[in-house]
C-alpha cells in the first residue's frame, strides 16, 4: 500500500459533521487539512454503486482538483431486514434539507412493514469507507463497520444523521447519547478500541497507508 506522508491534505467532504470527525481523528498525525468547501471545490455527483466507488470517485476528484493528496469517505447505514438499505443512499433518504428525523422515521416505517420488532431483527451496522487519492490518480481504500441493533424512538441530542437510533453492540446508549470521544472511542489517553465504523477505518489507515 501506498504511504501518505505528513503534509497538506485535502479533506473531500462538504458534511461539516464528518469534516469536524475527520479533523479530530487526523490532528494527531501532522497533516495541514482544507477541505473542499473551503478549497471552492465542487462536489462530485456520487455515482458508484458501492461505498469504495463513491470514496474514491470523491478522493480523485479533490485530489485532482487541488493538486494535492485528498481523502474522502464514504458512509452510510446499512440495516439487515432492509437487504442493506439505505446503504450508500443513506444521505438521500435525508432529501435535500438533510432532515435526518425524516430519515429515521421512514428506516423505522420499512422497519414495522417487515415486522421486525425484536432487537435480533432490527440489527444494522455503520460502514466507513475511506480513499487517499494522490494527483497522479493512484488510490487506496479502508473499510470499517460497527454492528448495531435500532431503537426506536431515536435518543440523544449528539452526533449526526443516524446516530440517534444506532445502538452499537456491547452499549446501552445510543450514537446520539455520546459523546464524540466516547463514539470514536481508542482516543490517545483512553484504553476504549476505536468504536465509530469512521474511527475503525482510521485506525486501519494509520496502520496501513500513514507514513511513520
Ligand atoms: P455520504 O458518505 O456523504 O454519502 O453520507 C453518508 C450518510 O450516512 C450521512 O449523511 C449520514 O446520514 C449517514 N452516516 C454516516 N456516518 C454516520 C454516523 O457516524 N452517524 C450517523 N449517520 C451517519
Amino acid at each position: 500500500m501506498r504511504k501518505l506522508e505528513p503534509g497538506r491534505l485535502v479533506v473531500a467532504t462538504h458534511n461539516a459533521g464528518k469534516l469536524a470527525e475527520m479533523v479530530d481523528l487526523l490532528a494527531p498525525h501532522g497533516f495541514s487539512l482544507s477541505s473542499a468547501a473551503e478549497l471552492g471545490l465542487p462536489e462530485p455527483e456520487e455515482t458508484g454503486e458501492t461505498f469504495e466507488a463513491n470514496a474514491i470517485l470523491k478522493a480523485v476528484a479533490a485530489a485532482g482538483a487541488a493538486g494535492i493528496p485528498a481523502l474522502a469517505d464514504d458512509s452510510g447505514l446499512a440495516v439487515d431486514a432492509l437487504d442493506g438499505k439505505p446503504g450508500i443512499h443513506s444521505a438521500r433518504w435525508a432529501g435535500s434539507d438533510r432532515d435526518f428525523a425524516r430519515a429515521m422515521r421512514n428506516v423505522e416505517e420499512l422497519l414495522q412493514q417487515t415486522g421486525a420488532k425484536t432487537p435480533q431483527a432490527r440489527t444494522a451496522r455503520f460502514v466507513s469507507v475511506l480513499a487517499i487519492a494522490w494527483p497522479d490518480g493512484h488510490t487506496e481504500t479502508v473499510r470499517g463497520e460497527v454492528e448495531g441493533t435500532l431503537v426506536w424512538p431515536p435518543r440523544g441530542e449528539q452526533g449526526f444523521g443516524y446516530d440517534p437510533m444506532f445502538l452499537p453492540e456491547g452499549h446501552s446508549r445510543t450514537f446520539g447519547e455520546m459523546s464524540a470521544a466516547e463514539k470514536h472511542g481508542g482516543r490517545p489517553g483512553t484504553d476504549a478500541p476505536p468504536l465509530s465504523h469512521r474511527s475503525r477505518a482510521f485506525a486501519t489507515l494509520v496502520e496501513t497507508c500513514l507514513a511513520r
